[in-house]
Order: C-alpha cells, then structure tokens, then sequence
C-alpha cells in the first residue's frame, strides 16, 4: 500500500509536492467519525443544512484564483480553464445546493407524504480530468441529503483537492466531510468498508470493480463512468460549423473530457470539404503548460495515458489510416493536435476511449451505417448530430444518455448529467438525481 502520494506537473515532470496516503486503519476510523458527524446532522432542518454549506462555500470565494493556480500547476489545463472550473465549484456551490434543498422538500401524493431522509455515509470517489467539478457535483446532493461524506479524490490530483477541502472543511460540522488520499487501494477498502451510499465518477473498469465489491452489503451507487462518444456529419450539415465543434469537442481539456468527441462519421460526398476545415481548425491550436500565452491543449496527465494515445494513433495509421495533421513522433509530455481519416471499426482509436486531443473521421455511405457504428459501443455518454431537419430523426435512434443536434451534449441549469449503457448508471443534476442520495419514504398519517 503506498504511504504517499506524490503530485507532479504533467507539464515537465516536476515533483510539485505530496501527501499523506490514509492507511487502512485511518480509513476504518475516517469512517466511525463519519457515522458520528452524520447522526447529528441528519437531525437538522433543511434550511440549516443549506445555510450551512452555502456559508462555508460564501467563505472560499476569496481563494479562486489560488485554487485555479494550483488546479492548473497540478493538472495541467490552461488558467482560463481552471477558472473556469473553480468558479462553477465555489460560486456555483449554493445554486446546486439550493436546487437540491427544492428536491428534497416532503411532498403529498394521493394523501401520502414522501419524505427524503439521510442514508448514512457517503463516498465519493473522483477523477483527475476535473478534480473539483466532479466531486463537488456529488459531494453537495450528499451532503444536504443529511449524509455525511468520506471523499477520495484521484491520486493525480491531491493537492488540489487537499486545498479545496481545507477552505471549505472550516465552515462545516466536525466529521461531516472528511478527505483519504490514495490509489485504488483506499478506492477498494473504502468501497468495502461500512458505508451506504457510493458516488462514483471514473473509468468504465474502476465501476465495473466498485460495483462487485459493493454487492455483497448491497451499497447503493451512483455510477458516472466513461464515454466513447460519437459524431455524425450528415450531406446537408453546416460544414463549417461542424468542423468547429469537432475540433473544439476533440480537444477540449486534451481530450481528457468524458463527453469528448472520439469518433465522426462523416457523408462521403462531404467529407473532402468538412476534413479541410477540420485540418485548418485543428493546425491554430497550440500546446503548452497551463501559463503559456494562447495555449489550448495543455499536457496529456501522465506518461501512462500519454502512452496509450500514441499507441491508439499508431494501431490506427497501422490499419490504415490516414494522418492529416501530427504524427506518432509527439513531444514527452504532449500530444501535438492531431487528425485522423478513414478510421474503421477494427481500430482501438474507434473502440476505446481514447482520452487525447485526436479528431477521428470515417466517411459513411448510407445513415443506417453511420448510426450502426455510433451505436456500436458499450458506452453511451454523449453523441451528436449535425445536419437539417432529418437530423432529428437520426438523433432519436442514437444510443446515449446525451444528444445534441447541431450542438454539443448537456444542458445548462438543473438537468441530469446521465449516460446510457456502460457509461454509467445513476447521475448528477437535476430533483432526480439529487433524491438518489437520499432514502426516499412513503408515510401514511
Ligand atoms: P479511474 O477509474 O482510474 O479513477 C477514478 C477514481 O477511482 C480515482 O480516485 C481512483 O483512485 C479511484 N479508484 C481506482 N480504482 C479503484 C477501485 N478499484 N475501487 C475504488 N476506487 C478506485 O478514472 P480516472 O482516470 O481518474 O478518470 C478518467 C475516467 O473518468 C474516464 O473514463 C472518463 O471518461 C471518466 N469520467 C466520467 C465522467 C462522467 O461524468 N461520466 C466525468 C469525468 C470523467
């Protein structure tokens, strides 16, 4: 078991400092606290617990761009990015949480009351791509649903959310929100440990672990897990507006975003047209560390993942492809913007989650392949269309829990961030996903 975990600057390597790691019986006593944190907050009115936590989230407003420095030092997305990110975690902290007090309000149904109560303990387990956004989005509902919350954020990212906790820790409860820092060793004790509620958002094989150790003690889940989204480019699509997106969408974070587009399917009679405005979008992008002038696709987390995207792009080129912008030959570190053509369905780059900053394009004959494809997939995050009007009706036959015709996925405001398939079950946003929290019961008077 590791006794730290060590942070570094995906930029160049560079040890940027460590923590702790929580052994095993620290998570085991994290977790006697938590019960005990829980059973006098579970008792409080709705209006205090939202009061609570909108004050100690008022009380970080004055740390943003301290949080975003580090988020991005540590990271490795642009400022503008992690400013982005902090802002929507600390200022947009009271909006979910008074969203989620609406939610959780008894209501009366043919003369029987619902009432929302606490579950107990939960765990929230969250990745590196967007270390407080994803955490945050979970550890609210939780919280106000009169739970405590153990949280274990990724091991690529503890400083951040070691500071995050600390700023927001003082104006809460003692115990109520307690930080293990880790690998998937704590991931896998904490899962098995005495908990009941488990929000998890990560990759499709973590879920798939956390949901058979979480069986035996039948632990409820809330499962946010990857996609491998596509994009169909129909004959009558605004090719200029179409080729925006996929570049934008391809490469936003790095590729390193769950509802990234990772494949397009593009009509043939189009497809010389839209990969020229692909290739003049893709070329104006820029890599460089987070506090570089003009910078857009920062560096790839780790070695690991940089790794793999190579690969993904030299499995591709091997069968086939062909390279309109980068190459394999990529900078330690980066991963130059890069487009691929004529991807077919026997590549890695058109079957997994590539997690980079590659535009993939395929040209299709006939709809029904092009949807055939989309829909070829174990996940189902996002998937979007562009085109005229029939383009609504190839959305209907997408398989994802996110459409966007002629747009990007996920609405605004208090909707559910949801996916299909293996991407996940249970979500955040939105009166139901914030009642997963909680225990829901009916009550005769
Ligand atoms: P990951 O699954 O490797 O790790 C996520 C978290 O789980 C980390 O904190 C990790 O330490 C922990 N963990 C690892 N193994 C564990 C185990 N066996 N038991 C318990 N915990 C364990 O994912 P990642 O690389 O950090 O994040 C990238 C993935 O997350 C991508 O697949 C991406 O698509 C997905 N993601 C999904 C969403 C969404 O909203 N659906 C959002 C962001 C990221």
């Amino acid at each position: 078991m590791i006794q730290k975990v060590k942070s570094y600057d995906p930029s160049n390597g560079d040890l940027i400092g460590e923590v702790p790691a929580t052994s095993a019986e620290d998570i085991e006593l994290t977790v006697l606290k938590a019960k005990t944190a829980a059973k006098h907050w579970r008792g409080l009115s709705l209006n205090n617990r939202l009061s609570t936590i909108q004050n100690a989230y008022s009380a970080a407003e004055k740390s943003v761009h301290n949080l975003a420095e580090l988020l991005s030092k540590e990271m490795g997305k642009d400022i503008r990015r992690s400013t982005s990110e902090v802002q929507g975690t600390i200022l947009g902290g009271p909006y979910i949480a008074s969203n989620v007090v609406a939610a959780l309000r008894s209501k009366t149904i043919d003369g029987s009351t619902l009432e929302y109560k606490a579950l107990g303990v939960a765990a929230i387990i969250s990745p590196w791509n967007y270390p407080l956004a994803m955490a945050n989005n979970l550890i609210i509902p939780a919280l106000l649903a009169g739970n405590s919350v153990i949280w274990k954020p990724s091991e690529e990212t503890p400083l951040i959310a070691q500071a995050f906790f600390d700023i927001i820790k003082t104006g809460l409860p003692t115990g109520l929100l307690q930080l293990i820092h880790g690998d998937g060793e704590q991931g896998r004790i904490l899962v098995e440990s005495d908990i009941n509620i488990i929000g998890f958002t990560g990759s499709q094989a973590t879920g798939k672990d956390i949901m058979s150790r979480a069986a035996s003690s039948l632990k409820r889940l809330v499962m946010e897990l990857g996609g491998n989204d596509p994009m169909i480019v129909m004959k009558d699509a605004n090719i200029e507006a179409a080729a925006r997106f996929a570049v934008a969408s391809s490469f936003e974070n790095a590729g390193q975003m769950c509802i990234s587009t990772e494949r397009i399917y593009v009509d043939e009679t189009i497809a010389d047209e839209f990969e020229q405005a692909v290739v003049t979008i893709a070329a104006q992008y820029t890599i460089g560390p987070w506090n570089m002038d003009g910078v857009n696709i920062g560096p790839i987390i780790n070695s690991r993942q940089h790794a793999k995207i190579i690969e993904h792009i030299r499995d591709a080129i091997e069968k086939g492809s062909r390279l309109l912008l980068g190459n394999t030959d990529n900078p330690k570190f980066y991963i130059k913007p890069t487009v691929i053509a004529d991807m077919t369905s026997d590549m890695r780059i058109e079957q997994e989650e590539t997690f980079g900053p590659v535009v993939c394009i395929s040209r299709y004959s006939d709809i029904n392949q092009a949807i055939a494809r989309s829909n070829n997939s174990s996940y189902g995050l996002g998937a979007v269309v562009f085109g005229g009007i029939d383009a609504h009706t190839v959305a209907d036959q997408l398989e994802a829990g996110m459409i966007g015709v002629n747009q990007g996925v996920g609405g605004s405001g208090d909707v559910p961030w949801v996916g299909a398939k293996h991407s996940g079950f249970g979500f955040h946003g939105s009166p139901e996903g914030h009642r997963q929290f909680a225990q829901v019961r009916v009550v005769n008077r």
